[in-house]
């Protein structure tokens, strides 16, 4: 059972590793910055999950000032290459970074911090599509923020089609009113994160997807495909002030593909499905940290990426899922190397199918330079290494409880950590031991 052999070792918190806090890394003595000398240039880089790991809810974790006294040096500059990858999707980068820099006591740039829906900036063939955008927060905003220019939001459809929104029954408009016109025909969906009224989102997007994007049309479940869908954020839950985790947006999810697959008989399909675990969110995470090794003057190629979270299916998954996809990528490049050398000596080579299909995104982002992506486990957050282990080991985690999304498979090797810390101080002293990294002074 090497699949749940982490879990008895976290739930006895005996067990949990216990980093040795010494002074783990040597001071050399010498001046200047991190930028200024080679000796001092990282390898790699860090990506930090936030809610679980860095705060709950608003308040901030203690362990985690601490880790980032060590990852600036004395002019607060970062002395490693690192990006905050969450799950939120509900404020602009900006204001995520403006609060990260309060909690932490160091500056953080919104260049440092990717949001679910960062990615969507990718997506350049919807920017000019009119798009329908369900959420919270300043969401028309973030559209516009990340490229969409023609943006409509679930309250201008309900302004417009007063009728539509009749699960509450205190917002059914008191007098009937006039058929619409005007109203632009919706091309794609963009669900950033779970609303605040879902009775009504979830009418109006079945709404969207049954009458492909005009309102005024009948519901047509006969066609073969619906609009556009993109889905960011797809964590079930996750863990703020509370005891108990929260619903997340990934519950949201599972309530519009539920009620979608029950009015049509159809699976709803995703054109995209973006924030952690998708491969797609790793790649640019690390295209951010190596954008900032750039800046920071860094030229050692970003190695090793470092990926700390609090959440088993999110967090360790993707990190884990990003990094069988560069074990294999790496597999493929060697491939191909040889299949050169033996065609080069005149003998035929057959190149395998995919060695040429590298991941289109490369063409977008430029290769990556990593060979790995390590997952580290903190238990601040979701994970409680606590939890009392049942009698029959099988009930831990299988398919039947896999918390993860419908279109991610379960796959027991994803979901377990390379490492399990008490919190994100412990792991980021284990990350400077593993890279035998020296911090200038
Ligand atoms: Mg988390």
């Amino acid at each position: 059972m090497k699949a749940l052999s982490f879990i008895f070792r976290a739930a006895n918190s005996l067990c949990i590793r216990q980093v040795e806090q010494r002074t783990l890394f040597a001071r050399c003595g010498m001046c200047g910055s991190a930028s200024s000398n080679s000796k001092f240039e990282p390898g790699f880089g860090l990506l930090f999950d936030i809610d679980g790991v860095l705060v709950r809810g608003k308040t901030p974790i203690p362990a985690a000032k601490k880790a980032f006294q060590k990852l600036v040096d004395s002019n607060g500059q970062f002395v490693v290459p690192v990006v905050f990858v969450t799950n939120a999707g509900n404020c602009l980068r900006q204001k995520k970074a403006d609060h990260l820099s309060h909690i932490l006591g160091v500056p953080i740039s919104q260049d440092q911090v990717m949001m679910s829906h960062s990615p969507l900036r990718m997506f350049k063939k919807y920017h000019d599509k009119c798009v329908l955008v369900s959420g919270q927060g300043p969401v028309l905003d973030i559209a516009k923020n990340l490229g969409f220019m023609n943006v409509v939001s679930i309250d201008m459809i309900r302004e417009s089609f007063p009728l539509l929104d009749m699960v509450d029954h205190n917002r059914r408009p008191k007098l009937p009113s006039s058929p619409v016109v005007n109203f632009p025909k919706i091309e794609a969906v963009i669900l950033f994160g779970e609303p605040i009224r879902w009775e009504t989102n979830l009418q109006l997007i079945v709404d969207i997807l049954l009458t492909n994007g005009n309102l005024n049309n009948p519901y047509e479940s006969s066609h073969s495909s619906h609009l556009p869908l993109l889905a960011c954020n797809m964590d079930l839950m996750w863990m703020a002030e509370a005891q108990a985790p929260r619903f997340g947006h990934g519950t949201f999810l599972v309530c519009l593909e539920n009620i979608y697959k029950k009015i049509t008989g159809k699976d709803l399909k995703y054109e995209a499905l973006i924030g952690k675990p998708s491969e797609l969110t790793y790649h640019f995470a690390e295209y951010l940290i190596r954008e900032q090794a750039a800046q920071m003057g860094w030229r050692a190629p970003i190695r090793s990426l470092y990926a700390i979270g609090d959440n088993l299916m999110t967090d360790i998954y993707g990190a884990n899922l990003y990094n069988r996809y560069l074990v294999e990528r790496a597999a493929r490049k060697s491939a191909k190397a040889v299949a050169k050398v033996v065609a080069g000596t005149g003998t035929p080579a057959t190149v395998p199918q995919e060695v040429d299909t590298d991941n289109a995104w490369e063409s977008e982002l430029a290769s990556p330079t990593a060979t790995s992506c390590k997952s580290i486990l903190v238990c601040t957050g979701v994970f409680n290494p606590l939890t009392e282990v049942p009698k029959d080991a099988s009930q831990c985690i299988k398919e039947t409880v896999f918390h993860g999304h419908r279109d991610f498979h379960f796959d027991p090797a994803l979901v377990e950590p390379g490492h399990i810390v008490p919190d994100v101080n412990a792991a980021v002293e284990l990350i400077f031991e593993q890279e035998k990294y020296e911090m200038p002074v």
